[in-house]
């Protein structure tokens, strides 16, 4: 058997043209969208980060501002930005690209963006209005794994999905996601005893442990939606998941590309919080 894939990269481009249509919308409202993005350091894979960021919102029509602090940058420093930030009217959505310097607390950092400007969806409000299933702003990473679900027409209801890792950005809000569309959700970490027990179980297998080989084609129910979030460079300069793509695709439904999956998504959703809040400012 041989997977459908769900590709990721195409989805979001389909997704940006259609934001822009939304962007145009609100421009001829008054309202230009805008993100600001604030990187404190000089980490290269933040910087590709970014730079993808920034590419999204131009092909969208969103302005964006990025701000540079240097590493040796103090909380106080950051936080004065992210006040200016917070108080700028042209700004709809701020980020703040992790990881930052081991010297400052990323969660203060996090929770000082206000929160309709929070497009992570990081803040402790936003967080809870997902635990509570109300309206707010959705992680961009647990959003994309979703979205792509619903746009391969996967069932979630009533189905078993299985959440590989449980970090506050990926592992527990998609989890809580699964949770509120009426899935029955497991969620493993490190310490689970027999990895493969448990997600031979999934309907819905969803890994994001930053451990590349993680998932082979023996932890994989036939017929299983696979959406790996794993993001790992390996010692040959090449990119690749946390799921042995060439073993699973030919025991998966479906399954997600490392790279051109969950990642370019996740950049969509950023772009899409950003219009979201953008459109809620009256005119
Ligand atoms: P974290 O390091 O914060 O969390 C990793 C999680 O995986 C932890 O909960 C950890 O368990 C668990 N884990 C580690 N090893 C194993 C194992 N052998 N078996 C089971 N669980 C394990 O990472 P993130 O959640 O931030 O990111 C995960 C991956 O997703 C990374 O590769 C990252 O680059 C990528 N990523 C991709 C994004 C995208 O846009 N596609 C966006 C964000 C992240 P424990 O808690 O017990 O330590």
């Amino acid at each position: 058997m041989t997977a459908q894939l769900i590709d990721g990269a195409g989805l979001a481009r389909e997704k940006l043209i259609q934001l822009k249509h939304v962007v145009t919308s609100l421009q001829a409202r008054g309202i230009q969208p805008g993100l600001a993005t604030v990187q404190v350091g000089d980490d290269p894979a933040s910087r590709i980060y970014v730079r993808n960021k920034v590419k999204a919102c131009t092909e969208a029509g969103v302005h964006s501002t990025h701000h540079d602090l240097p590493a040796s940058s103090s909380e106080a420093d950051v936080l004065k930005l992210l006040n200016q930030l917070n108080r700028d009217p042209q700004v709809h959505g701020i980020i703040v690209q992790l990881p930052v310097p081991k010297h400052l607390d990323a969660r203060r950092l996090s929770q000082a963006i206000a929160v309709a400007k929070d497009v992570d969806g990081f803040n402790w409000q936003n967080l809870g209005a997902l635990v509570e299933g109300a309206p707010g702003i959705l992680p961009c990473t647990p959003r994309a794994a979703m979205v792509m679900l619903d746009h391969a027409k996967i069932p979630v209801e009533g189905r078993h999905a299985v959440v590989v890792g449980r970090s506050n950005i990926v592992g527990k809000p998609v989890a809580l996601l699964l949770i509120g569309r009426g899935a029955t959700v497991t969620v493993c970490n490190s310490r689970t005893t027999d990895l493969g027990a448990v997600t031979r179980q999934a309907d819905i297998l969803v890994v994001a442990t930053g451990k590349a080989g993680l998932i082979r084609r023996n932890m994989v129910k036939p017929g299983a939606a696979v959406i790996d979030v794993g993001i790992n460079r390996l010692t040959s300069g090449k990119i690749a998941g946390d799921v042995v793509f060439d073993e699973v695709k030919e025991v998966a439904g479906w399954i997600t590309p490392v790279p051109g999956g969950v990642g370019p998504m996740t950049v969509a959703m950023l772009v899409e919080n950003t219009v979201n809040a953008a459109a809620r400012i009256p005119a």
